[in-house]
């Protein structure tokens, strides 16, 4: 029985990452494990297999008749098509559970951290399986790149013992420069089509019946998107038209300003001026501190619709 594991769609490093280590974890342990991601790397994780040299997981976004091991998320609209309940063998996540239903127990490991990545790390340490160098590379840009390199409010003391843990194995002397190259890549805005970089890093959302689309893009700084703000508003009222949304965000993350310009397109804005008590200039407004969707937009705008 060969297992898939994979990430979410809209694959981002940690999805990619946690693949490649969940299945080597498995492999060690004498299971035929097969790493796979629901469609193209982004830039950074491009540029972080291409550092630790590791070849990219193979697309897979049809699960039907496959045995298939879930990280990084547990909800059935991000996992992969025709995905069959009790072909779910595993979960490995650091997301609040989803919607994944089972009919027979399942190894099911999902902690409060910041990244997959350190849930894994612990798995190794557990089942007393030494990390492979080059995984470890991986697994240490994953938590740099979802705790926004220990900013994100999601960060916790587990997650920094882990980036301690795997810099040494992976020989990694600096993680803010690791950081940075990654920011550089992923934050790279030039030639890319708006719709794009809408989808770079967005997940839709059910609150209370309505349909809530989230983007977010970490930047270096405002001034990267300042000349595509037009394109990228264009971009959010194209998906909603064809979603049926009834509200989609951008969040334009400034990493090194720690905050967030949410750029909102809603059926109803002051709703959304409410849920994070500020006050929309054009279709925009400044949240200082936010950097996390999970922990922070989500949350809110999920109070803000009563769920
Ligand atoms: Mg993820
Ligand atoms: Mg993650
Ligand atoms: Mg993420």
């Amino acid at each position: 029985m060969t297992v898939y594991v994979t990430g979410h769609k809209n694959p981002d490093t940690d999805s990619v990452t946690a693949a490649i280590a969940y299945a080597e974890l498995l492999k060690a342990n004498g299971q035929d494990a097969i790493a796979s991601m629901q469609g193209a790397m982004n830039p950074e994780t491009e540029t972080v297999l291409k550092r630790f040299d590791m070849a990219a997981p193979e697309i897979m976004t049809d699960a039907a008749g496959k045995t298939v091991a879930l990280v990084d998320h547990s909800d059935l609209n991000q996992a992969p098509d025709n995905i069959n309940a009790d072909n779910v063998v595993a979960i490995v996540d650091h997301h609040k559970i989803g919607d994944v239903t089972t009919n027979n127990p399942i190894f099911c490991c999902v902690k409060p951290v910041g990244c997959t990545g350190t849930v894994l790390k612990q798995l190794y340490d557990t089942e007393g399986v030494a990390v492979d160098p080059k995984v470890a590379g991986l697994m240490l840009s994953a938590i740099l790149s979802d705790t926004v390199n220990f900013k994100s409010p999601t960060c916790t003391d587990e997650d920094k013992k882990a980036v301690a843990e795997l810099k040494e194995i992976a020989s990694v002397t600096d993680t803010d420069e690791l950081f940075m190259d990654m920011l550089k890549a992923k934050s790279s805005v030039d030639g890319v089509p708006a719709k794009d970089l809408l989808n770079r890093d967005y997940k839709d959302f059910d609150m209370n019946g309505n349909k809530v689309g989230c983007g977010q893009l970490e930047l270096a700084t405002l001034d990267q998107v300042a000349a595509i703000r037009d394109d990228l508003y264009k971009a959010m009222e194209e998906q909603k038209a064809a979603g049926g949304h009834h509200t989609i965000l951008l969040m334009l993350t400034d990493v090194v300003k720690e905050g967030t310009d949410l750029v909102v397109l809603s059926d109803d804005p002051s709703l959304v001026e409410g849920a994070f008590d500020g006050k929309l200039e054009g279709n925009s407004m400044w949240v200082d501190g936010m950097m996390s969707r999970k922990k922070q937009t989500v949350p809110n705008m999920q109070k803000a619709f009563g769920c």
